[in-house]
């Protein structure tokens, strides 16, 4: 007999954008639409259907997807060290729509739109606001990469830079392709998890090209990786596009080892390196998202040892006012007793000795 077909649920027909359509769905209770209201008046709202989808508990707040997109009156709490731009952006910017904050490489906000408007997001004070970076900004940004030698890699991000349609990424490609010290170009996107029937066979022709194009894809927790959206990396890695994660630790998200290890597990099945696990910054209105770094060590030590190390991404803290990223995971490595010696600690806990040669 044949198998009976799995049913299928179908997905909401479009995205939710408003404190209105979130009530409609089940996802806003009553009671908290005047403060909602509040918040969406700062800060944008939009759900795609694919996340909405993903929702395992709808009306839950406490969702893993939902938690992330879904508004809370947590948001009117402005903490006294919460920041505008949290990272600095502003502070190494040559030109508007680039950042310069290393030497061999470059940010380029090729669009402030995005499929998904997280509320944790280090730039919710910046993304919605104005769409694709205006052509003239657009030409003094790639004037300013061809006359600087020492860029070597170019990060198209936003925003998210997959919102663009693949006519308008593969003319900035082309544009980028023309400047021969540019070699690599990294696209940050959480498109193909969010909005996986963008990740078209034309998108994905449009990425091969010289300079080598890698994708890092954003995505917290395992609940987002719908069969859809594994589909959309399956078509990505099949093309041989390098594809690496960054995730947010995220409290009420993402912030045990369980959660983490899920995730990292799913990402390296659909051949998605871990690659960072960023410290929530301090972005107005987060506060209610962030643990203590302590934790986030925790986390970090529990899961060495229980995970390959093809799936431990590096723990990283973006120094606030634009000072770069440094890892900030658990430490193995303490000074012995003597010059040249030291104290290790295995990933049970155990110390050891090793001496540098002498
Ligand atoms: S997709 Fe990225 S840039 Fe856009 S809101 Fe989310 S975290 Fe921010």
């Amino acid at each position: 007999m044949a198998p009976k077909p799995v049913p299928v649920t179908p997905l909401p027909a479009r995205a939710l954008a408003s404190v209105e359509d979130l009530a409609a769905a089940g996802l806003a209770p009553a009671e908290d639409r005047a403060a909602l209201e509040q918040v969406a008046a700062d800060f944008r709202i939009r759900l795609t259907a694919e996340m909405q989808g993903a929702i395992a508990a709808p009306g839950d707040p406490d969702d893993p997807v939902a938690r992330q997109f879904v508004p809370s009156a947590a948001e009117l709490t402005i903490r006294p060290e919460e920041l505008a731009d949290p990272i600095g952006d502003g502070a190494h910017a040559p030109v508007p729509g680039l950042t310069h904050r290393y030497p061999d490489r470059v940010i380029l906000h090729a669009t402030h739109t995005c499929e998904v408007y997280c509320r944790f997001c280090f730039r919710r004070e910046v993304v919605g606001e104005d769409g694709a970076l205006p052509e003239a900004d657009m030409a003094a940004a790639l004037d300013y990469i061809a006359r600087t030698p020492a860029i070597w890699e170019v990060i198209l991000t936003g925003g998210d830079p997959m919102v663009l349609s693949p006519r308008r990424l593969r003319a900035v490609l082309a544009r980028l392709a023309a400047i021969p010290h540019v070699e690599v170009v990294r696209f940050h996107t959480r498109v193909p998890v969010v909005a996986p029937a963008k990740i078209t066979d034309t998108l994905v022709e449009a990425l091969d090209i010289r300079p080598a194009v890698h994708v890092v894809i954003h995505t917290n927790h395992a609940q987002e990786l719908t069969p859809a959206a594994c589909a959309a990396l399956a078509r990505l890695a099949r093309a041989g596009v390098p594809l690496l994660s960054q995730t947010v630790l995220l409290r009420g998200v993402n912030d045990s080892p369980q959660a983490l290890e899920d995730l990292f597990r799913a990402l390296v099945r659909n051949r998605v390196r871990p690659y960072y696990l960023h410290h929530c910054d301090l972005a107005r209105g987060t506060g209610h998202f962030r643990t203590t770094i302590a934790e986030g060590q925790r986390i970090m030590a529990a899961l060495r040892g229980r995970l390959s190390g093809i799936c431990l991404p590096t723990y990283v803290l973006d120094i606030p006012g634009g000072h770069g990223k440094v890892p900030v995971g658990p430490g193995y490595l303490e000074p012995g007793d003597s010059p040249g010696s030291h104290r290790v600690t295995d990933w049970q806990g155990n110390r050891h000795r090793y001496d540098d040669p002498s």
